[in-house]
């Protein structure tokens, strides 16, 4: 029998209502392995051991007492320290909010309580989410399970590697220009940013809030598909979380295993030149596999793919700048201890407790924002996305998905690009338009480069149709079994 913790979400939780196995001996074993291995992989920032095993303890009995559970009864998960929860602190890797006790649930952890799910603990992440490398914490280093000395990917590294190391059967990350996808990619999961809308973002702590989507991470497509069944829908305390009336919600589960009749696959040979060799050949041999299983290949032409950085990096940074004047060492957070006045509370407090990518972004942002540079740049930026969109509009006029790279790389070193902000924001290329188009996008496990490092392959479908991108990324790992490929890191 298949060890507990080599077990995806869905089998748990079809064990534990058989009665196979309790929720608590899932969780114990999920437990036992993090305070067995998270000393060096360092995903957790917190975990809630007794916590966990009540609520693990409270399902093992409903499901004994014949009562109803939810779907992810008794499933060992963790979740992205960017989500509130009323229990524990809500750091958002972040120094400024290391203390931050916040009084309620964002919407996907009550959804995620309400499915009977177990959450282990949250997990680490780049500062304010910004970063492709989770190196930009100022709580903790995570580290790549499939090599120690690389980087987890970022900004959900801790939820990537926490599943890549089977510290927990599935994660919820957050994505504002990569962050789901690229750590997907980086550690050989699957990883999930769904429309814009989609996902309720009440409860998650902005970034850019008109990028912002919270996803899964798993370590299968089904697994994501429930999670999803999960968390998507409107929700009246999310205005721009979309009406259901106007796109429905899918059983994103139900036809997950039938393949997409007549599938036509959009391809970006040139866009694509710019990753590794490794990274195109097995973009490749994805595609090769599509067109196995009878897919049109059609090539589509997306002219104003190669601005979407610059857009992206004035707009996300104009957002931030905005979003995170409410840390001013009064309303949240960290105030430095000995203010001379209160022009100090202000700046020593923002001073002290941001870290240098956080304050790089507030200075870009403010800038962008500032009168006389607001045309040159945030509307310039905001036209740019527009075209962005409308590449996308008609790309699918050609196609039904649109396959590409996630990132340009595999796993990069520690320390690689984190003293060079360009390089790192380079390195978010092929994710970030998905991000400024506002559609949903997967990454699935689709080979390894000669250092053994793990390649995804990125999925696009327009919006509201993830049903239809889960299948189409079904396809693929139906065929393959590069999901089934585990790091060596022993226990
Ligand atoms: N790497 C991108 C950034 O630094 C995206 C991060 C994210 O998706 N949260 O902004």
């Amino acid at each position: 029998m298949t060890p507990v913790d080599e077990l995806t979400a869905i089998e748990l939780r079809d064990r534990i209502a058989a009665g196979q196995i309790s929720s608590v001996e899932a969780t114990q074993a999920a437990l036992d392995r993090i305070s067995r291995l998270d000393s060096t992989i360092g995903a957790f920032l917190v975990v809630f051991g007794d916590r966990a095993l009540q609520v693990a303890r409270d399902v093992d009995r409903r499901i004994a007492t014949r009562q109803p559970v939810g779907p992810l009864a008794g499933v060992p998960l963790a979740v992205k320290d960017v989500m509130c929860t009323s229990f524990g602190a809500t750091t958002c890797g972040s120094r400024m909010l290391q203390d931050f006790h916040c009084p309620s649930d964002a919407t996907v952890i009550r959804k995620l309580l309400a499915a009977d799910a177990v959450i282990l603990g949250k997990t680490n992440m780049d500062e304010f989410a910004m970063g492709s490398s989770t190196e930009t914490s100022g709580l903790r280093r995570t580290v790549n399970p499939w090599d120690r000395s690389r980087v987890p990917g970022g900004s959900s590294g801790g939820s990537a590697a926490a599943v890549a190391a089977r510290l927990c059967s599935a994660a919820l990350g957050s994505d504002t220009g990569g962050s789901i996808r690229q750590p997907a990619s980086f550690c050989g999961v699957v990883g999930l940013k769904p429309t814009y809308g989609r996902v309720s973002r009440y409860g998650l702590v902005a970034y850019g809030s008109s990028l912002d989507q919270i996803g899964p991470l798993t370590q299968t497509v089904a697994d994501a598909a429930i999670l999803m069944n999960v968390i998507a829908g409107h929700d009246p305390a999310d205005s721009t979380s979309v009406n259901e009336q106007v796109a429905p919600v899918d059983n994103y589960l139900q036809k997950l295993d039938e393949p997409v009749e007549g599938l036509r696959v959009g391809v970006t040979p040139s866009f694509n030149a710019g990753a590794e060799p490794a990274v195109q050949q097995a973009v490749n041999s994805a595609i090769d596999i599509y067109r196995g299983a009878g897919a049109e290949i059609v090539e589509i032409d997306m002219p104003h793919l190669d601005y979407a950085i610059a857009a992206y990096y004035v707009i996300a940074t104009a957002e931030a700048s905005s979003n995170l004047a409410r840390y001013d060492g009064v309303h949240y957070g960290y105030r430095t201890p000995d203010p001379q006045d209160y022009i100090e509370v202000y700046t020593k407090s923002r001073e002290e407790a941001f870290g240098k990518e956080v304050k790089r972004r507030i200075m870009l942002g403010t800038y962008a924002l500032s009168s006389g540079y607001y045309d040159a740049y945030y509307l310039k930026a905001l036209k740019v996305r527009n075209l962005i969109r409308g590449d996308f509009v008609r790309a699918f006029e050609q196609c039904d998905a649109i396959c590409m790279p996630v990132a340009p790389t595999t796993a990069f070193r520690i320390g690689e690009k984190v003293d060079d902000p360009l390089k790192m924001y380079l390195s978010d290329i092929y994710t970030i338009a998905v991000n400024l188009a506002g559609i949903p996008g997967i990454s699935v496990p689709c080979g390894f480069d000669d250092a053994g490092l793990p390649i995804g392959l990125q999925i696009l479908t327009p919006a509201f149709s993830e049903a239809k991108l889960l299948r189409v990324a079904r396809m693929y790992e139906a065929r393959t079994d590069w999901h089934t490929r585990r790091p060596a890191i022993g226990g």
